[in-house]
């Protein structure tokens, strides 16, 4: 039976109202997903499309869709060769699965995907010899793109900020967006750089280290041949690793490698680089290239053994915390999410008018030199 409220519950009723009012807008548009997805790198949408392929309901949010680390990425799958120096066993078997991959028999299909070269070619300085590496090079824009498009419709633009999130004992909650605020049964937290910010709304120990690097681009606006090698130098790293990209009817040699890390100094980085890649790749047509940087800060979970070259998980209640590490490692998610995946009955499909819109490769740069 209904009573009269005493002083104490009328005024609680009546604070409770309040904060309904003036803390909590009311939302233009609420929805319930089986799993809410933050980021737009390749961490974010394999999770995303993984979950598409098991039959739940998912929503991407995400304030750019391709990634920040990504779109820069020279698309190597990478065997592991390269990184003699750390603990890369997962890497061995990624050239072989990203082939399955792109060869459409996987759960993700990635049959219209790009694939720029079939294998990279390592050379030794020291012996003159070149051996071919089966590592397959794929166009990162493309792999992207058909990552993306069956999300377009699930995708939310939204930069999501701590105070965007409802926090309660089992995680999170919600989050709010100014079109809609998002609740579902787990959350995977791929954002690079910002999963920094949104764990510590979590209140947990978890932290990412952010390593900075200037790469090295060059463009030709006449044909050139196409470069694909990791070039050694005596010891464990490559001292370069080149990469050739058509965009726009122009080529770019994307320098990575020893030469790229660590200069910061644009440039003393510039002239000291290209005497470097003159004398390492005589072939290059120095003489032709217009040359450039970009930099992009590395984003990975500070962990006590970093030699270790893996996917990295860190779970705080419903939500899952991801940092692939290598772009060919996206494949390894699928091993390690085994206990993320929500049970019962699949919320139904989301289906919203996005704005959302890929972004456009960050190689055709704009405060472009001439040698
Ligand atoms: C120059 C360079 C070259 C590389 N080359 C290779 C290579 O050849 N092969 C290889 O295997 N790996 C390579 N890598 C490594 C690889 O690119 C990264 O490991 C991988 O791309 C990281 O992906 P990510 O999704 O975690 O992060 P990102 O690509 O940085 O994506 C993070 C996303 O989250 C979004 N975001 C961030 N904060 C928020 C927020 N608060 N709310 C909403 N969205 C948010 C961002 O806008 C972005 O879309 C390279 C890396 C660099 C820097």
């Amino acid at each position: 039976m209904w009573k009269e409220p005493t002083l104490y519950t009328r005024a609680t009723l009546y604070a409770s109202e309040l904060s309904l009012r003036t803390a909590e807008p009311p939302s233009p548009n609420r929805i319930s997903c089986d799993v809410a997805v933050v980021g737009g790198g390749i961490a974010a949408l394999w999770c995303a499309r993984l979950a598409l392929a098991r039959g739940l309901s998912v929503v991407l949010l995400t304030d750019s869709v391709g990634g920040k680390q990504t779109l820069a990425a020279q698309g190597i799958i990478h065997s592991g060769y390269k990184y003699r120096g750390n603990s890369a066993t997962a890497m061995r078997t990624m050239p072989a699965r990203w082939l399955a991959l792109l060869s459409g028999v996987e759960e993700i299909d990635l049959s219209d995907v790009d694939v720029i070269a079939p294998a990279m070619t390592v050379i030794d300085t020291a012996s003159g010899e070149a051996t071919r590496l089966e590592e397959p090079v794929v166009d990162v824009h493309s792999l992207m793109g058909s990552l993306w498009r069956p999300l377009t419709s699930m995708t939310i633009s939204a930069r999501v900020r701590p105070t965007d999130i409802d926090v309660s004992d089992r995680g999170i909650d919600v989050i709010r967006t100014p079109t809609a605020t998002v609740s579902a049964k787990r959350y995977l937290i791929g954002a690079g750089a910002g999963n920094d910010a949104i764990a510590a709304a979590l209140d947990t120990s978890i932290q990412t280290t952010t390593r900075p690097l200037r790469q090295l681009v060059a463009r030709s606006q006449s044909p050139v041949d196409p470069i694909f090698c990791h070039v050694f130098s005596g010891g464990d790293d490559p001292v370069l690793t080149v990469t050739t990209h058509s965009i726009d009817g122009a080529t770019y040699f994307y320098f990575g490698g020893g030469v790229a890390t660590e200069n910061l100094d644009e440039e003393n980085f510039l002239e000291s680089a290209r005497e470097e890649i003159a004398r390492l790749l005589p072939t290059l047509p120095g003489d032709r290239l217009v040359w450039s940087t970009i930099r992009r800060d590395r984003s990975e979970l500070q962990a006590a053994d970093t030699r270790e070259l893996d996917v990295m998980l860190r779970s705080a209640g419903n939500a899952t915390f991801c940092w692939p590490t290598k772009l060919c490692l996206a494949p390894r998610l699928a091993d390690k999410l085994t206990d993320f995946w929500p049970e019962g009955q699949p919320r139904p499909t989301v289906r919203l008018d996005s704005t959302a819109t890929l972004e456009p490769s960050p190689l055709p740069f704009a405060r472009e030199r001439s040698p």
